[in-house]
């Protein structure tokens, strides 16, 4: 793999000043040594950096050391998750195309196939996700794509990654896979046969809720078709924010034990209390797809989401009551978050376009932090006492 022993290279070479951490390249531009050399670098017969729109030195450490873990040939950062997942999408289809993808999005990844993308003729049919013959239904001559999410926010079910390959090899159809609530170190979608893996790195890649950042990776030809788009249309990450996540790579691996240990207890705790109504956490022997989970994760992930009673009044009142978990939309932070998807996230759909993704109107999504798992849970239990 080119760009693993590239990166490693990379890494060994240290300036005048023998630092241990890469330093910062906080410039626009790079310089040339002569025009001759301008000119081999702009016609693509010398490789080299240019321009930060087109590669950094910060952009390209933090690519080399995700495509190392996702199992990548090649790959691209981009400054938010989203910008990730429009270039992704927006870069390979063309007026015409088709798309199939999972109802269970992420926001405003649905906001993009059901209101921008039509604009330019590129129409989206939206499956079960768990439905593999729903994705074979719905795919057509001119279907381009397929985008999946799994797990799925909030309601967190899963999609059989192995098996959706399949059918999108047999379709002839590029698979592409938001890996955001799993990261590479729990879920590989590549080895299971995607051909496209996407990343928000706001959320468990920076882990500690600093910066906005995102990732495509994947085939080497579709990256390279990619790059084309990204190059031109200018999503780059900032040098200093790629510094800043290609350092929370390599932490990641101890924070995910932590935030998955600490979820595993937190999901177990909640499931034999009867203040509430249901708990879905992958790892949990009641989830409906625990099967799945085993052979496609290694853990269960930072996420947690249950019921409490009393509807729309119950889950707002729950968050009011939490005292050291906090109200925030950000989720694989170190410190513990909930949210009310009915009324924030998710308050765009109506009810049953809610029910259909898994979201109730009492229904709690719980981002759980680093903290001690017996402070997270007291805060829990005091905030389902206070309503209950
Ligand atoms: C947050 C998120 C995104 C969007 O990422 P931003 O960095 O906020 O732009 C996309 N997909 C999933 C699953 C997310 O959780």
């Amino acid at each position: 793999m080119k760009r693993d022993s590239e990166s490693i290279r990379r890494q060994a070479e240290r300036g005048p000043h023998r630092e241990h951490s890469v330093p910062i390249f906080m410039t626009s531009s790079f310089v040339f040594d002569s025009a001759e050399q301008a000119r081999d670098l702009f016609t693509g017969q010398e490789e080299g950096l240019i321009y930060s729109r087109y590669g950094n030195p910060n952009t390209d450490e933090f690519v080399d050391k995700l495509c190392a873990l996702e199992g990548a040939e090649d790959g691209l950062a981009t400054a938010t998750g989203m910008a990730a997942m429009f270039a992704s999408i927006a870069g390979l289809v063309r007026s015409g195309d088709h798309i199939v993808a999972s109802r269970a999005l992420f926001g405003s990844t649905l906001a993009i196939m059901n209101t921008i993308l039509p604009r330019w003729g590129v129409t989206t049919t939206l499956v079960d996700p768990k439905d593999l013959d729903e994705w074979k239904s719905a795919t057509k001559p001119e279907t381009r794509l397929y985008f999946a999410e799994t797990p799925s926010n909030p309601g967190l079910e899963l999609i059989d990654i192995a098996a959706l390959a399949e059918i999108a090899r047999e379709m002839d159809v590029i698979l592409s896979v938001d890996n955001c609530f799993a990261t590479p170190l729990i879920q590989r979608p590549i080895e299971l046969g995607a051909h496209i893996v996407t990343h928000s790195a706001t959320k468990f890649i920076d882990g500690q809720g600093r910066t906005l950042g995102g990732a495509i990776l994947g085939d080497r030809s579709l990256i390279n078709e990619l790059r084309f788009f990204t190059r031109q249309t200018g999503p780059a990450l900032s040098p200093f924010n790629a510094w800043v996540l290609s350092k929370s790579l390599e932490t990641l691996s101890v924070r995910l034990d932590r935030h998955c240990s600490n979820a595993m207890e937190l999901a177990t705790h909640l499931q034999s209390d009867s203040r509430v109504t249901w708990v879905r956490y992958p790892f949990l022997e009641s989830h409906p797809q625990h099967e799945l989970a085993k052979r496609q994760m290694s853990m269960g992930g930072g996420l947690v989401t249950f019921e409490v009673a009393g509807g729309v009044e119950g889950g707002m009142a729950f968050l009011n009551a939490l005292s050291m978990v906090t109200r925030s939309s950000n989720l694989g932070d170190t410190r513990s978050i909930a949210t009310h998807p009915a009324t924030t996230t998710h308050s765009r759909l109506t009810e049953d376009e809610r029910a259909l993704v898994g979201i109730t109107p009492g229904t709690i999504r719980l981002s759980v932090g680093l903290e001690e798992i017996a402070d997270i849970i007291n805060d829990v239990d005091q905030a389902l006492a206070t309503i209950s």
